[in-house]
């Protein structure tokens, strides 16, 4: 018998004993599978069962994730459209400085914007993962239309031209497509023989939150330093999230450290702008790598979130792009249906060609920042390496003379284009 928890979780168990044929199966029900699961429920007239290994329904699962993201405006849109409301959970971002330079060497580049320089009162919101999670979680369950299978795998999955089907618990079920939101590591992509593109960066992340003596003012910094970036990201009650990037060797170092050198190390990064600074939170951390599906369609099969695209943390983008495919793919289904096609069929191209251009430009943007930033990813030799840090500061230095190319730049960031999902609008 599967463990089931949380409120609701008898209407659950109850739906999944006397269903077994769903329109829609969602394998992976990190934040993007629950969001995608709420977006086709928002199409109407669809069912959908919500698969995932981890015991999802229990929200206290969600506190061990330190992670913050920034939310762009549209990703915001989102997830209000998805009766998701975040301005209680969420701090604003309503400044950002980029700084390149040495440790101690005082933003000897600035980039600077604010948010006057774009047509949004504010760039981003940065939210706490186990906050949006509990938000998500707690409106996924007052969801009629899906069923939630957890903790639970599934085997013998099959997608053909025939349908979609697999055993769950002993039982078989069966659907018209299948979405894959199943992380990084995708099974499904992988038994799909979907082959990606990347590498990995030899780099590390470590995650932490911060209290501070000083309010942040709705600053966001990300300084770029010789090992690679250090972001210093504003969240709410005078709080902040800290995401040091570097060598996996540095930042597995800087996991061992006491606390108090390890303060000591980070004050030195960060300046004295937030004044005295304590540890809040343990220190986590994240290998780093780029991941490109070839290809994020297959029969009756679609890649979102992570299991389609996996980027550097820097520009804070990942969720932002993998809501992006819920977006796009909420349009091209709710067409389908509209019009009484398989939801399963060729309308999955019109996903795959909507996707292709953001997600291309988004990694090829963050990979070029990344080798900038850490050419000893690259093949260049020292010297060359050198040649590049002028480079950078030169682009940085002019970037921030043009207010008109840094209000493409920001607007780019908060998900502002000519050919919107209407989810994002
Ligand atoms: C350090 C760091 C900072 C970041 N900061 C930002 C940021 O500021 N802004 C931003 O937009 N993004 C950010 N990201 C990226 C963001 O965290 C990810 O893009 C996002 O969390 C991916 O969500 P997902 O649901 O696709 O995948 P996951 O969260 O990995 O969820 C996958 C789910 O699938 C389940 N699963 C896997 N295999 C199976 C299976 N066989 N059967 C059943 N279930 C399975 C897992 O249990 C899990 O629940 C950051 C990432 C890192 C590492």
């Amino acid at each position: 018998m599967p463990h089931y928890c949380g409120y609701n979780s008898i209407d659950f168990m109850i739906r999944y004993l006397v269903k077994t044929n769903y329109d829609i199966l969602i394998v992976g029900g990190g934040l993007i599978g629950q969001l995608a699961a709420l977006a086709c429920a928002k199409i109407g007239n669809l069912s959908i069962a919500l698969i995932d290994g981890r015991d999802i329904l229990n929200s206290e699962i969600y506190e061990q994730d330190g992670r913050a993201f920034a939310l762009s405006p549209s990703s915001v849109r989102l997830l209000n459209h998805l009766k998701i409301e975040t301005d209680n959970l969420s701090q604003p971002i309503q400044d950002m400085l980029i700084t390149d330079g040495e440790i101690g060497e005082e933003n000897a580049w600035r980039l600077h914007f604010n948010s006057s320089s774009i047509p949004h009162d504010k760039i981003a919101e940065m939210i706490e993962s186990r906050l949006l999670s509990v938000a998500t979680l707690n409106r996924l369950k007052t969801e009629s239309a899906i069923t939630v299978i957890a903790p639970h795998f599934i085997s013998d999955l099959i997608h053909d031209d025939s349908g979609v089907s697999g055993i769950v618990a002993g039982k078989k079920i069966t659907a018209d497509l299948l979405i894959a939101a199943d992380g990084a590591g995708s099974p499904i992509r992988k038994a799909a023989g979907i082959l990606y593109e990347g590498r990995s960066y030899n780099q590390k992340s470590l995650v932490t939150t911060i209290a501070h003596s000083l309010p942040h003012e709705g600053l966001a910094v990300q300084r770029f330093l010789p090992g690679g970036p250090l972001a210093i990201l504003p969240l709410i009650d005078q709080r902040s999230q800290i995401v040091w990037s570097d060598t996996s060797r540095a930042i597995e170092a800087a996991c061992n450290l006491t606390e108090n050198d390890f303060l000591t190390e980070l004050n030195h990064r960060i300046g004295g702008h937030l004044g005295d600074i304590s540890l809040i939170a343990p220190r986590q951390n994240y290998g780093l790598a780029l991941q490109i599906a070839q290809s994020v369609t297959a029969k009756r099969l679609a890649l979102i979130g992570d299991a389609a695209h996996v980027i550097h943390p820097m520009a804070g983008q990942g969720l932002n792009l993998g809501l992006r495919d819920i977006a796009a793919l909420y349009d091209v289904l709710k067409d389908a249906r509209s019009v009484g096609r398989d939801i399963g069929g060729a309308a999955l191209e019109n996903y795959a060609s909507w996707r292709k251009t953001d997600v291309t430009a988004l990694a090829a943007a963050t990979d070029g920042l990344s080798y900038l930033y850490n050419p000893a990813n690259g093949p260049l030799s020292r010297p060359a390496s050198k040649a590049l840090a002028h480079l950078r500061r030169a682009g940085l230095s002019a970037i921030n003379e043009s207010e008109f190319l840094k209000t493409i730049l920001m607007s780019e960031a908060a998900g502002v284009g000519n050919l919107q999902p209407s989810l994002l609008t």
